[in-house]
C-alpha cells in the first residue's frame, strides 16, 4: 500500500485555496487534510502547489492520448465522441491503468448520415457510422449507445462550413429533441455540438444538458446567453480549437515552450503548431466576447480543449488543457476561476464525486506545480509530479 503526506505546498482544492496545509494519501485515496500523521513518507511540497488531477471535458482519445494526457496531469478526459469498438476496450484499460487519464464517453455521437465529423475523419478507417433519421430510430440509437458503455449521449448540428466544408447534412431539432427525451428517461445527459448562434439555441431549446463548444458564428445575443442561462445548460468553450479554426497561432506559441516541448513526440509538436484557419481571426474575438457574456450570466463552464488525433491540428493531449486555462483567463476568468473549470465543475456536472477535490475519502489524483497557479495560470504547466490514484 501507499502511505505519504505531501508537505508544506499550498493547497487548492478545487473550490478555494487553503493556504500552506498538509495533504495525506492513502491506499489510493486522499485520507486527509491539515494532518500529519507519525511515520508518513513525506513529499517536500515547499515552494509548489498541489491541485486536483485536471479534467479536459472535451477530447477524442486512445491509450497513447491518455497516457500522454497523464504526463500534464490531466488525470481524467471526457471523450465526446469515439468509435464504440475502440471505446469499450479502452475504458475498460484506462479505469485499471495508472499510467493512463481515466476517461469517460458517449461512443459514437448522432449526426445524420455522411454529416460533420465523417469529413473530417476521412483516413481514420472508421467503420459504417449509425444513425437515426426518425423518433423511431432515435429510441435504438440512445439504447445501443448505452448498451455499449455510454456514459452520455452527444448529438451534432453542425453543417460543417465553419471547417471549410461544402454544406453536410444537419441534425433536425425534433431529433435532439428525441435525443433528449429518451436519454433523460434512462438517467443519461446530452451533450451538443452546436458552433453558431441559431443551433445553439435550437439544442437549448430541445433541452441538452450541456453546449461542447462555444458557438462563434457572429457576435453572440442577449437572448441566446439569456437562454443558456435559464435553462442551467453548461458550456465547454473549447477555446483551443475554436483558436485553431480561426487561425490565431495560440498552438505554436504551446509547443514552443520549454516546459511543454520535451514530453511530446516531434509529430505531435508539428500538430500542435498548426492550425485549421477555415474562418477570419475576427470570429475568435467573438468567442472570448460570448464566454464572458456567458459567465457575467452565471453559467457553469468547463476547461476542453477538442484534443483529438494526429491531423486535427492546433490540439496536444494534456498539454492544450494548460493553454485552454490561459485562454479564459483572456475571457475574463481569474486564475481560480479558470482551475475550478478544469477540476470542481466538470466533476460536479458530470456527477464524478469521487474526483475534482481535494477532500478525504476522494481519489488521490493529484497534481504538484512549481509556484503559485492561482496567481500566475501559467505555473500549472511548472509540473513537479503527479498522481493518479496515489501512485
Ligand atoms: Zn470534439
Amino acid at each position: 500500500m501507499n502511505h505519504f503526506v505531501i508537505a508544506g505546498a499550498r493547497v487548492f482544492d478545487g473550490e478555494t485555496s487553503l493556504g500552506i496545509v498538509d495533504v495525506e494519501v492513502a491506499d489510493g485515496k486522499i485520507a486527509g487534510v491539515g494532518e500529519r500523521p507519525e511515520g508518513a513518507d513525506l513529499v517536500d511540497g515547499s515552494g509548489a502547489t498541489l491541485l486536483p488531477g485536471l479534467i479536459d471535458a472535451h477530447t477524442h482519445t486512445d491509450a497513447e492520448a491518455l497516457r500522454q494526457a497523464l504526463t500534464f496531469g490531466v488525470t481524467t478526459e471526457f471523450d465526446m465522441l469515439s468509435m464504440p469498438q475502440q471505446m469499450i476496450p479502452l475504458r475498460r484499460k484506462a479505469a485499471a491503468s495508472n499510467d493512463l487519464a481515466d476517461v469517460r464517453s458517449p461512443s459514437i455521437g448522432l449526426t445524420p448520415a455522411g454529416g460533420h465529423p465523417q469529413q473530417l475523419r476521412k483516413g481514420e478507417g472508421d467503420p459504417p457510422w449509425p444513425t437515426a433519421a426518425s423518433r423511431e430510430e432515435v429510441a435504438a440509437f440512445v439504447e445501443d449507445r448505452i448498451a455499449e458503455g455510454a456514459d452520455y449521449l452527444k448529438v451534432l448540428v453542425e453543417d460543417g462550413r465553419l471547417f471549410g466544408s461544402a454544406p453536410l447534412p444537419r441534425l433536425a431539432p425534433e431529433l435532439v429533441a428525441a435525443t433528449v427525451r429518451e436519454s433523460h428517461r434512462r438517467g443519461k445527459m446530452v451533450l451538443a455540438h452546436a458552433m453558431t448562434v441559431e443551433t445553439a439555441e435550437q439544442v437549448v431549446d430541445a433541452g441538452v444538458d450541456g453546449l461542447t463548444h462555444l458557438f462563434f458564428d457572429r457576435p453572440h445575443t442577449a437572448e441566446v446567453v439569456g437562454k443558456i442561462a435559464a435553462a442551467d445548460t453548461f458550456v465547454i468553450p473549447t477555446l483551443t480549437v475554436i483558436a485553431s479554426i480561426t487561425g490565431e497561432p495560440a498552438g505554436r506559441r504551446l509547443a514552443e515552450d520549454r516546459r511543454v516541448r520535451p514530453k511530446l513526440a516531434a509529430e505531435w509538436r508539428e500538430n500542435l503548431s498548426g492550425a485549421m484557419a477555415t474562418i477570419p481571426r475576427e470570429h475568435f474575438g467573438y468567442a472570448l466576447e460570448t464566454l464572458s457574456a456567458l459567465k457575467e450570466a452565471g453559467v457553469d463552464v468547463l476547461a476542453g480543449t477538442d484534443a483529438a488525433h494526429l491531423g486535427a491540428p492546433g490540439m496536444a493531449h494534456g498539454a492544450s488543457l494548460h493553454d485552454e486555462l490561459r485562454l479564459l483567463t483572456t475571457a475574463g476568468f481569474t486564475p481560480t476561476e479558470a482551475l475550478r473549470a478544469a477540476t470542481s465543475v466538470p466533476a460536479r456536472r458530470f456527477g464524478l464525486a469521487d474526483r475534482g477535490r481535494i477532500k478525504p475519502g476522494l481519489r488521490a489524483d493529484l497534481v504538484l506545480v512549481a509556484g503559485d497557479p492561482t496567481v500566475t495560470i501559467g505555473d500549472t504547466l511548472s509540473i513537479r509530479r503527479v498522481w493518479r490514484n496515489g501512485s
